[in-house]
């Protein structure tokens, strides 16, 4: 089973690298909006988030989703008593970090962390990096909290974990995609998750869904279209308007008092 595992790492490296690569070239190719500030500073600044969130899940927590399912499902240990089949286990994840995601807008002491995320003053695929490393421990506890619970089969852990990167990937990327109409009944599209990164807080407080748009829909948390449209929507959060580049701050910056 180890072995499975070192696999489950060099695919899902694999393809979180190659779609990184892929829409950042294709943001090149179709942009949908001109960007504001320095795009190499950005870029280096969301990526090195995402070098310390792998480090910090590595080392804080010695083990990914994936052992921990296997663990679970071999122990018999599913609080539910028997393993939730394997779509309705993909549908159960997204609806369970839909709501995670919610709930770190609204409780105080979790938006300190989700906030350096929305603290990027532009949004493109790199943007999909930049996570505070105690939010992605954080999220991990929440997988694990929902493996104990519903018994998640490790199948559907390990093929979520990659749709999320995929998806979260591709919905804040800077493209134009052609029929966003209809692909948002499906997916979540870059269109659709672009007005939660408005600095207009209703627009902010909205489109928290990441695989399937329906949740919001459900929720009533959807907005279809940001108010001053895709070029001229100002990004991020009014007291970072210059957007925060530097590695230390963005590690700071839920410790800190808001600017
Ligand atoms: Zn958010």
């Amino acid at each position: 089973m180890a072995a499975a595992m070192e696999n489950e790492n060099i695919i899902r490296l694999s393809v979180f690298l190659g779609l990184l690569i892929l829409f950042s070239a294709l943001e090149f190719v179709i942009p949908r909006r001109t960007m504001p500030g320095s795009k190499p500073k950005r870029v280096l600044a969301n990526l090195s988030l995402v070098v310390m969130s792998s480090i910090a899940v590595k080392v804080l927590l010695f083990t990914t989703t994936g052992l921990f399912a296997i663990w679970v499902a071999e122990n018999d240990l599913a609080l539910l008593g028997f393993q939730t089949p394997f779509l309705l286990a993909i549908v159960l994840l997204d609806l369970i970090i839909y709501w995670q995601h919610r709930i770190f807008h609204v409780v105080p002491m979790f938006w300190r962390l989700h906030k350096v995320h929305h603290s990027d003053n532009a949004i493109d695929a790199s943007t999909a990096l930049r996570f505070h490393p105690v939010e992605i421990v954080l999220s991990i506890l929440v997988k694990f909290a929902a493996i104990i619970v519903f018994g998640i089969p490790v199948l559907a852990i390990v093929v979520f974990e990659i749709l999320l990167n995929a998806t979260a990937l591709f919905n804040h990327s800077n493209i134009k995609v052609p029929f966003d109409s209809i692909l948002r009944l499906f997916i979540v599209t870059p269109d659709m998750h672009r007005v939660h990164h408005s600095v207009i807080p209703t627009e902010t407080n909205s489109n928290y869904g990441f695989n399937v748009p329906w949740w919001d829909r459900i929720f009533g948390s959807y907005v279809a279209q940001p108010e001053r449209g895709h070029q001229d929507m100002k990004i991020g959060l009014s007291q970072y308007e210059g957007g925060e580049t530097s590695l230390l701050k963005l590690l700071l910056m839920p410790f800190k008092r808001s600017p």
